[in-house]
């Protein structure tokens, strides 16, 4: 099935080679200038990903983030000019799935979001998904007993590494930013610092390294964060 893609962008020669280089990946691309027009067409219809500018004539994409967020869960790539940018992507939790900075290569943009439609998509109950244990994952949450399977048998996590592990499950694909994983795993965040994250994440993938030493599926994004994906589901 086609997928359609709609395109933020005020800068006319810019938008042109995105919407080239989406169509010759064979995406159905829709150009738009503005930030309400993004917002009025999104409301209009559907969209499966967005590319966005933060940098638009009427609203910051931060804001129109916000806005498309309020009722979609699309990918959503920013295209930023300036490294402070990329820094208030990542700080603000917006929930954008990443971004380029320009200049970049159309070519690799598009294969951005080919690889974040992928990713995304393996979450949605539709994909097929191999069997390796009874469940047919890999991992598996019993929230009853408040723990994590790692084929078939419990990992020995402390409290945070449980919340963090669960976090990043439950939304296989997502990049998180540490900020977010603290909110997600420690009861008081700001006690906290993007260290004791790393230390976590470090200490996660040893455990789960005795239990299945041939994966790895907590990927470092660098500058980012973190994001889970289910070895099955590859
Ligand atoms: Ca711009």
């Amino acid at each position: 099935m086609t997928k359609r893609v709609l395109v933020v962008e005020d800068e006319p020669s810019i938008s042109e080679t995105i919407l080239y280089a989406l169509r010759t990946e064979q995406f159905e691309a829709t150009p738009c200038a503005t930030g309400q027009e993004a917002l009025d067409l999104l409301a209009r219809e559907p969209f499966d990903f967005v590319v966005l500018d933060v940098g638009l004539p009427d609203m910051s994409g931060f804001d129109v983030c916000r806005s498309i967020r309020l009722h979609s869960s699309a990918p959503i790539l920013f295209l930023t000019a300036r490294d402070g940018e990329i820094d208030r992507i990542v700080g603000l939790e917006l929930g954008a799935d990443d971004y380029v900075t320009k200049p970049f290569s159309p070519r690799e943009l598009a294969a951005r979001v080919r690889a974040i439609l992928r990713r995304t998509q393996t979450s949605t109950p539709t994909a097929p998904m191999p069997v390796a244990n009874g469940n047919g994952k890999t991992f598996s949450h019993d929230d009853e007993r408040k723990r994590i399977l790692c084929r078939g048998l419990p990992l020995e996590l402390s409290r945070n590494e449980y919340h963090l592990l669960l976090a990043l499950m439950k939304h296989p694909g997502r990049v998180f930013s540490r900020d977010q994983l603290m909110d997600q795993a420690w009861q008081d965040p700001g006690a906290a610092g993007d260290r004791t994250v790393d230390a976590h994440i470090r200490s996660l993938r040893a455990k789960i390294r005795l239990s299945a030493p041939d994966i790895d599926p907590i990927e470092t994004r660098r500058g980012i964060g973190y994001a889970f994906r289910e070895p099955d589901a590859a």
